[in-house]
């Protein structure tokens, strides 16, 4: 059985690692096979600090194709006390990672993923406007998996996912922040989308709310004995809910354990918590679990 916890909200993410805090120094493992330490002064990606940018936690021309500049609502899913937030428009502070990107990462080794999420979400937002269930895209050959249409939505997920992990100070999954810049190409993120639990109950009925959210991250690992297993997150326009995870193999267990020990058990931790308290029905359908 999975257990989850929300990493997000709960507890003072530098508390686990003293490298992790802004402006401080700090030494990279020279031995990571699997990961790398982060630090909010380099790339998340590839680790460069040449010409670092923000990344959006919500993506801005999802957003301005799907609200236009209007105000709207912000779902903070997965915090330990949900609630909604408003953000005044699509630039708020709200929206930003904390941990940036190199120019680089951020434009050309990620462009192609970032515009072929916006050609599914449009294709996406089609189907739900037809009535029809936003899984459907995956069904069509154009976006099957193994496809390079399905692998560009998938290296857009992986930059996601590594930018939830440097949020909260976690290190590196290297071969995921290789895939999503295009310098690996073995996809190891697992995709899903389906309506929006949160927008059908709480936003859908009175149909003028704008909703998008991100799910923050989570932590998921085995029930009975509290082993880490892998990293989900979810990101929703409108009606909309993406999911994506990735799962953590032996390998890069036994490097967390070794050479991340402190991230390691703080993962663990969070996994235990999870499974003393559990999240709530409304919490796990709210991130599509
Ligand atoms: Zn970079
Ligand atoms: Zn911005």
């Amino acid at each position: 059985m999975d257990a989850s916890a929300s990493a997000q909200g709960s507890g003072d993410p530098q508390e686990y690692c003293k490298h992790g805090v802004r402006g401080s120094k700090h030494v990279t493992w020279g031995m990571g096979f699997f990961f790398v330490k982060n630090s909010l002064d380099k790339c998340c990606l590839c680790g460069s600090s040449e010409r670092l940018t923000g990344e959006h936690k919500i993506k801005r021309t999802g957003i301005a194709k799907e609200f236009g500049t209007d105000t709207m609502t912000i779902g903070t899913i997965g915090a330990k006390n949900s609630r909604l937030r408003y953000a005044q428009s699509p630039k708020s502070k709200a929206f930003h990672f904390r941990s940036k990107l190199c120019a680089e990462c951020n434009g050309s080794r990620t462009q192609e993923p970032d515009r072929e999420f916006d050609r599914l979400h449009t294709h996406i937002s089609e189907l739900v406007q037809d009535g029809n269930e936003p899984s459907e895209a995956f069904d069509s050959a154009e976006y099957a998996v193994g496809t390079q249409r399905f692998n560009n939505i998938a290296r857009y997920f992986a930059k996601l996912i590594c930018c939830h992990l440097a949020e909260i100070d976690a290190p590196r999954p290297i071969y995921i922040s290789r895939f999503a810049i295009g310098s690996f190409m073995q996809n190891r993120m697992y995709l899903g989308v389906h309506r929006d639990w949160t927008f059908d109950r709480h936003v859908g009925p009175d149909g003028d709310r704008k909703y998008a959210a991100h799910g923050g991250l989570v932590v998921s690992g085995n029930r009975d004995t509290h082993a880490l297993n892998g990293f989900h997150s979810t990101l929703t326009f409108g009606p909309v809910q993406y999911g994506f995870f990735f799962r953590l193999d032996w390998k890069e267990l036994l490097e967390l354990r070794l050479f991340h020990s402190k991230f390691y058990a703080w993962a663990r931790k969070q996994v235990k918590q999870g499974t003393e308290q559990p999240l709530s029905e409304n919490e796990r359908k709210s991130l599509g679990l």
